[in-house]
């Protein structure tokens, strides 16, 4: 067998077992066999590149890197639904939609309302060719790489399905899922996703494949778009199953509106033990032609409707309420219940969110409250059950210390929260800011996480930011669990974090309500620290979008001596304190005239070209004896190829072109 028919005949098979295991429900052969044969092919693909096919089934493991998802507009334009919350505006619903079209309609579908990431496919001639997020509806970003890894997505249909067609679904992370990797991220220091379904969402624009297929992402199909050769919404879907998409089971077709409430409420009762969260019915009027002759409002079809439901509630005691310090001093006050199961988990807290929420919800410890799961993993109390009311001299007092360094709360004239007046000295708020400023999102200083923030604060090496730059090497060596590596690890990132650009400095300082945005706009504005550090209030008031909390948070911030060494230490350091501007990005093609021809996989033609202007260069149209280089990527005419090869002309690929950089 030649390795192509190997590579062929691994194929055929893995898209055999992966359809019979989606669609079938049956397990061809062992999971280990299933990744074995798995791993040859991905061996056998990176040897032979030439046998690439991007339908493949190694697609699934992931791989490919995305730094910018492509803009794309959808052929179909994607709609959100009207929502109804009663029976009574249900039928209502009916109503106006059978005044519409002059004729009672009694052909309904119900769908479960999955609570993921809305996401269009196209299929051509039988491949998976393109998969699009809803985005706002018009346009959506090109998360094909990413969809590729999810394993109930046919790559390659089955049966008799049209050449193109679009077919949409929500993709999903099941509740399992997503409570295991927020207990990896609890694992590993970072912060926690909120709910399955920004996770899932997230998911889809995580720039490393390989990294979305980690999670047990799945999509669950609800309907073709475009002109269709069926007469009902069901047929097609039928047909969807025939081609080896997952239509759940769930779904179902009444003629009476009886059943549908009957459908509604069975649907109620039972959400709390599905595997995934759901957040309503999706009922649509089955005929096509009714449907078209529906059509569609500014926002959504007339031909469908969703039915929420209420956020799942239960009541239980409060014991007690403690209160947690933020990084930035921000005192949250945090109820303990008496644990009960809610929708799939135990719960036993709850935020009270600041002074004012205990004060409205006028709440005494010993109450039975009322509990909710808003979208948030920590529900939240609504109300307390009044025939079961906690002893009158227990009504909650706000704290007036912090509760971690003792220092007095103040609460800033017109905010709702409280904060630790010891902004300097509150270990937890020490402790949170330098974690701030090692995150990935600020300074990314690779060798330090969490953990080791806090091991350094405890050992008493790093108590403000600037100590980081003060760490030494011997010091570091006498800690636990330092081997030599990590400190050299450490040191180096360290180190390298004097490259970042200004506006992750300045977010890394974690001024209270500077958030990334609003740094990047300060920058933005401003271009250097010096000239941020004296802007006046009402300067500062004058930049888009910049509201009186943060010049006053910022005004106090560069008011405060210490804070203003430590920036003065950072910028002698040689942390970035200015914008650089883009003529500062160097002229490595200064005076270099390259054409780009070809196909590219980490950046597109367009941002390529931008590249090399933006480093000095000019972009030809065609290759002459001008051209210096030619930046090719795969598919390269050969025409282009052969005058490139006569002039004498160096082609130069991606990875090269970068490395110039
Ligand atoms: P909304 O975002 O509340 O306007 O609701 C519209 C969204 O519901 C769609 O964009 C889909 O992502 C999602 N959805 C979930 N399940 C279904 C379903 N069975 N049929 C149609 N849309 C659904
Ligand atoms: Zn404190």
């Amino acid at each position: 067998m030649t390795v192509q028919e190997r590579i062929r005949q691994l194929r055929d098979d893995l898209h055999r077992y992966n359809h019979a295991y989606y669609m079938e429900d049956q397990s061809l052969i062992s999971d280990f066999e299933f990744d074995q044969l798995l791993a040859e092919l991905v061996e056998l693909e990176k040897n032979h590149p030439e046998f690439y096919d991007p339908h493949s089934p190694s697609q699934r493991v992931g791989g490919t890197i995305t730094k910018q998802f492509e803009t794309v507009v959808h052929d179909h334009r994607m709609y959100s639904l009207d929502n109804t919350y009663s029976p009574d505006e249900l039928k209502d619903w009916v109503e106006r939609i059978e005044k519409k079209v002059d004729q009672k309609i009694n052909d309904f579908t119900c769908e479960l309302k999955f609570d993921g990431a809305s996401i269009n496919m196209t299929y051509i001639d039988g491949r998976l060719a393109r998969a699009v997020t809803r985005g706002d509806g018009i346009q959506g970003d090109n998360v094909t790489a990413n969809v590729k890894t999810i394993k109930n997505v046919p790559l390659r249909l089955q049966g008799d399905y049209p050449s193109q067609f679009d077919i949409r679904g929500e993709i999903i992370l099941p509740l399992s899922g997503f409570q295991a990797l927020n207990e990896q991220r609890k694992a590993a220091g970072e912060s926690l996703y909120s709910n399955p379904r920004n996770t899932a969402s997230g998911s889809l624009k995580l720039q490393d494949s390989s990294e979305t297929a980690r999670r047990p992402l799945q999509c669950f199909f609800y309907a073709l778009a475009g002109d269709l050769s069926y007469s009902t919404h069901s047929e097609a879907l039928d047909q969807a199953v025939s081609w080896g998409f997952t239509v759940p089971e769930s779904r179902a077709r009444f003629g009476a509106m009886e059943d549908v409430l009957a459908y509604i409420q069975q649907w109620e009762e039972q959400r709390s033990s599905l595997p995934f969260d759901i957040d309503g019915i999706v009922i649509k009027v089955n005929d096509l032609e009714l449907q078209a002759a529906l059509g569609y409002t500014a926002k959504s079809p007339r031909w469908a409707i969703s039915y929420k439901f209420k956020a799942p509630q239960v009541s239980t005691t409060l014991l007690s309420v403690d209160y947690q310090v933020g990084r930035t001093g921000a005192i949250t006050p945090v109820a303990n219940l008496a644990p009960v199961q809610l929708s799939g988990t135990i719960v036993k807290r709850a935020s009270l969110h600041n002074a004012d929420q205990i004060e409205k919800l006028n709440l005494r410890i010993g109450d039975e409250v009322y509990v909710e799961k808003g979208g948030e993993i920590i529900p939240k109390i609504t109300g307390f059950v009044p025939q079961q009311r906690g002893p009158l001299d227990q009504a909650i007092v706000f704290a007036r210390h912090c509760p971690d360094c003792g220092a007095p709360l103040e609460r800033v004239a017109g905010e709702a929260q409280h904060y630790c007046t010891n902004a300097t000295g509150c270990p937890t708020q020490q402790i949170g800011k330098i974690q701030h400023f090692v995150s990935r999102k600020a300074m990314d200083i690779d060798g330090i996480g969490s953990e080791t923030v806090t091991q350094l604060f405890h050992a008493g090496l790093v108590t403000k930011i600037s100590d980081l730059y003060r760490l030494e090497r011997a010091s570091l060596l006498r800690l636990d669990r330092m081997a030599e590596k990590s400190v050299d690890n450490l040191l180096m990132g360290v180190t390298a974090s004097v490259q970042q650009p200004f506006h992750k400095v300045l977010f890394g300082l974690g001024i209270r309500h500077v958030g990334e945005t609003v740094a990047k706009r300060l920058v933005k504005h401003f271009k250097t620290m010096e000239r941020l550090k004296s802007a006046t209030a009402e300067e500062l008031v004058a930049v888009n979008d910049i509201g009186e909390k943060i010049v006053e948070s910022l005004m106090h911030f560069f008011q405060d001596e210490s804070q203003v060494a430590e920036i003065d230490f950072l910028q002698n350091y040689g942390l970035s304190m200015e914008v650089e501007e883009a003529q500062t990005l160097g002229q490595t093609f200064e005076g270099k005239t390259i054409v780009v021809s070809g196909v590219f996989e980490r950046y597109s033609r367009n941002e390529l070209k931008a590249m090399i202007e933006a480093h000095g260069g000019k972009v030809g149209s065609s290759i002459s004896s001008k051209t210096s280089f030619i930046l090719a990527g795969s598919a390269m005419g050969p025409a282009k190829k052969a005058k490139a090869e006569t002039l004498g002309i160096a082609l130069v690929n991606e990875d090269q072109f970068l490395e110039m950089l």
